[in-house]
């Protein structure tokens, strides 16, 4: 088909709930894309944070062959080897203590809050169920989720929404302490706010907030739904930060381009759920945990490195221009944002599509790269010389 019959067929018969690009991808290889009439793209996207290992790449594609050849379902009222040793890797490199698998963000995200609620409720009963949350902060599309994320713009047409979530500024420790009043049960963050801006948590505030919920006994809840799975340069980027939370989600990136999700416990949340509490009929499915031991494979503490010092490389060649339009440039590891002066980020993202590069936009100010993790330099370079050109 070409890319006009696919929108055709798109604006007929598909709930318009997405403001797409104008572009159809027809297949890719490592970090370019390919259009149905064979259009090239650098991909800064990857569809957002989540083909981590890149496009066709074989021996992800062999893992979920093989195991779609072996087991490509059953329900987790089964054991199975692959659900079982992703768990195991999981938990050997965050620090954590076990794991429950979901599919997606906003559904990890629903265990994350439910595990905080019960948490609390188990020890200290009712009238301790809030759960503070972030200004900027985006955890899901849920009703739950939304809720939870911290801009108003999604507090609209779904009400009654859940209760029980406040939102409060970020990086600022005398707005947390306020806030800590006697109800709340846990604080849930992303330590950089992705959706939001590509925004930071500072060094300090995150480390006064570990301090602050070990205090009170509130949890400390990580939404690693973006910043997981070595995007930031470590497995997980409150490995950054050198905390581990109580709990954490993590899913665009684990399985590679497999909807997979989940939600990993400390030592002290490890019981919280326990049979019955919660589950899920797809969650920790054969063949997206074959996928996520592939892309854990791949991602080894040296690629990982490499991750880091690949941002590195991108931060300083932007700076290196020296440009009127580039403001601020955030982020840790392949999560990085740019923030536009004299252009809206829409209009540069859209000239970069012209030209040839597949980026993202965050916030109301900011480009937003996410490329697939494995990226070569002459990849990047390819993009970075159109994002330039775009720029100046
Ligand atoms: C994308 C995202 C979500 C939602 O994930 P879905 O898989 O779309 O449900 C939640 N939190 C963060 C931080 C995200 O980036």
């Amino acid at each position: 088909m070409t890319s006009n019959e696919i929108k055709n067929l798109d604006a007929n018969h598909v709930m318009q709930t997405y403001g797409r690009f104008d572009v159809a991808i027809d297949h890719g290889e490592g970090a370019r894309l390919y259009s149905p009439e064979g259009r090239e793209y650098i991909d800064f996207t990857s569809g957002i944070g989540v083909n981590s290992v890149g496009y066709a790449n074989k021996k992800w594609a062999d893992a979920i062959y093989a195991q779609a050849l072996k087991l490509g379902h059953i329900s987790n009222l089964f054991y199975t080897e692959p659900y079982a040793r992703l768990a195991e890797q999981l938990t050997a490199r965050s620090g954590m203590k076990n794991v429950f698998f979901a599919n997606a963000g906003g559904e990890a995200n629903e265990g994350l809050i439910k595990l905080g609620r019960k948490y609390s409720h188990d020890k200290y009963g009712d009238g301790r169920a809030t759960i503070l949350t972030l200004v900027q902060s985006f955890h899901g599309r849920t009703i739950s989720t939304l809720a939870a994320t911290g801009q108003e713009q999604f507090h609209k047409h779904f009400f009654p929404f859940t209760d029980g979530f406040r939102h409060i500024p970020a990086n600022d420790v005398a707005a947390l302490e306020a806030a800590l009043t006697p109800d709340v049960a846990a604080v849930m963050v992303e330590l950089i706010q992705g959706e939001g801006g590509v925004l930071p948590l500072k060094v300090e505030y995150v480390k006064q907030l570990r301090e602050l919920c070990t205090q009170r006994d509130v949890l400390f809840l990580a939404d690693e739904v973006q910043t997981g799975v070595g995007r930031t340069g470590k497995l997980f980027a409150y490995q950054n930060y050198g905390v581990l939370p109580d709990a954490a989600t993590f899913a665009k990136g684990i399985a590679g381009g497999l909807p997979m999700g989940g939600l990993l416990a400390s030592e002290k949340t490890a019981t919280v759920l326990a049979a019955g509490d919660h589950a899920t009929t797809f969650g920790g499915n054969p063949i997206a945990a074959a996928a996520a031991l592939e892309v854990l494979s791949q991602l080894s503490d040296e690629t990982l490195k490499e991750v880091a010092t690949k941002g590195e490389y991108v931060k300083d060649t932007i700076r290196s221009w020296n440009l009127p339009a580039v403001g601020e440039i955030r982020g840790l590891g392949l999560m990085l944002g740019v923030s536009t002066v004299g252009v809206s980020p829409k209009e540069a993202a859209a000239k970069c599509i012209a030209n040839g590069l597949l980026i993202l936009t965050a916030g109301s100010d900011a480009l937003r790269m996410l490329p697939p993790l494995t990226i070569t330099y002459d990849e990047l370079n390819a993009g970075l010389a159109i994002l330039k050109g775009v720029l100046q």
